[in-house]
């Protein structure tokens, strides 16, 4: 029995990796020869970094066969490549992630090549003042990351709600970032060098493929993971309808589940609800600072963070964690765990 994965992220390379340990034969769909570090992109952005590639065989079981090409239509029993064979398949997995997007001409960070798009931007103007549209994560890290890297910049969002975020916001101000909260505004009526961190958007390969989706065109699933109606088909990270957030955090559990659900399967047993609890979210405020906010397994925060260098410390630790719990699975399947939920 094959299964074949689309997308070589966190979520596709954990569940390849954890299926192939265990004896499947695995495919995996991918049009990067290498792994993208997403969770570094604001970096590579403002050239703090150069890239943030991986060789594959870093990550990946080498017992997995890697097909470089990109999906684009999935049928009941074999996927559509660009390069326009047809590849079989018994199970799915749907981890084509998110970050696909040209909503208002404004530049993002969500992908590889649009972040090669706001570097490019930057270097042709270097003395250009740049506006972050929205205040969640990646615009706060992507500010932290201008900062750093000696821009002027300003912030505009609505306000927000999570308290982390609110002393991300004090933490950028003192660093001489211009703060301007309360209202919503379209990025694309703002001139200059603009770049929208509000949301993301997902491939909309389900959608044309005519799987059931959601609004925003993410794969509807069950508690296991499942595409209702398509008992082969299964879905983690960023590219599935869930409760959890869309996070690196989320997808390596998810896609661990995933291979869990179908190793069960295989062996005549019934996959397990997938559940999962938080424990950190942990941001990069640049210069070497950081935010570590302690979490209840519902996603809310406690009263416990760690702020400063020491903050930024453990924050660069979880980020090659990250790149670990992948390889440690690329070695030994099953080793890689994570918290329940409440
Ligand atoms: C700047 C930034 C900072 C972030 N920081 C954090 C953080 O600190 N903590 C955290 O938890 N999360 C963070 N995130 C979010 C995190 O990166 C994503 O949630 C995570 O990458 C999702 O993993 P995934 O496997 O679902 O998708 P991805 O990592 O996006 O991987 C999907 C893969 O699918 C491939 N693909 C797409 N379409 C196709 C197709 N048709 N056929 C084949 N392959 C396809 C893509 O090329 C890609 O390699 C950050 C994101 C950004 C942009």
């Amino acid at each position: 029995m094959t299964t074949t994965v689309l997308g070589a992220g966190y979520a596709g390379v954990m569940a390849a990796n954890r299926l192939a340990g265990r004896g499947e034969e695995v495919v995996l769909v991918t049009p990067n020869a290498w792994f993208v570090e997403r969770i570094r992109l604001h970096r590579v952005a403002t050239g703090l970094r150069e890239n943030a590639r991986l060789d594959l065989q870093t990550v990946l079981n080498p017992a997995v066969e890697v097909v470089q090409d990109t999906a684009t239509e999935i049928g009941d029993d074999k996927i559509q490549l660009a390069a326009g064979e047809n590849l079989p398949y018994d199970t799915l997995v749907y981890a084509v992630g998110s970050g696909t997007s040209d909503r208002n001409g404004a530049c993002r960070i969500v992908s590889e090549e649009e972040t090669e798009r706001l570097r490019t931007a930057l270097a042709e103007a270097p003395d250009a003042p740049v506006t972050i549209v929205g205040a969640g994560l990646t615009g706060v890290e992507l500010a932290g990351a201008l900062r750093e890297a000696g821009r002027a910049v300003k912030l505009v969002s609505t306000a927000p709600d999570r308290r982390a975020i609110q002393a991300h916001l004090r933490f950028l101000a003192r660093q001489g970032v211009e703060i301007e909260l309360g209202r919503r505004v379209d990025p694309a009526g703002i001139d200059g060098l603009v770049v929208d961190t509000t949301g993301f958007t997902v491939p909309s390969l389900a959608a044309d493929s005519g799987l059931p989706v959601d609004d925003l065109g993410r794969l509807l699933v069950d508690e296991q993971l499942t595409v209702p109606g398509h008992p082969n088909i299964l879905g983690a990270g960023d590219a599935v309808h869930s409760s959890f957030r869309a996070a690196c955090a989320t997808a390596l559990p998810m896609g661990a589940h995933v291979a869990d659900v179908i190793t069960a399967r295989r062996e005549g047993r019934a996959g397990k609800p997938f559940r999962m609890g938080y424990v950190l979210q942990c941001t990069d405020l640049g210069s070497g600072r950081g935010r570590v906010q302690f979490l209840h397994p519902d996603d809310t925060e406690r009263a416990i963070a760690i702020d400063g260098r020491a903050g930024g410390l453990v924050k660069e630790t979880i980020c090659r964690m990250t790149v670990r719990w992948l390889s440690q699975e690329r070695d030994r399947a099953g080793r890689y765990s994570w918290p329940a939920g409440a």
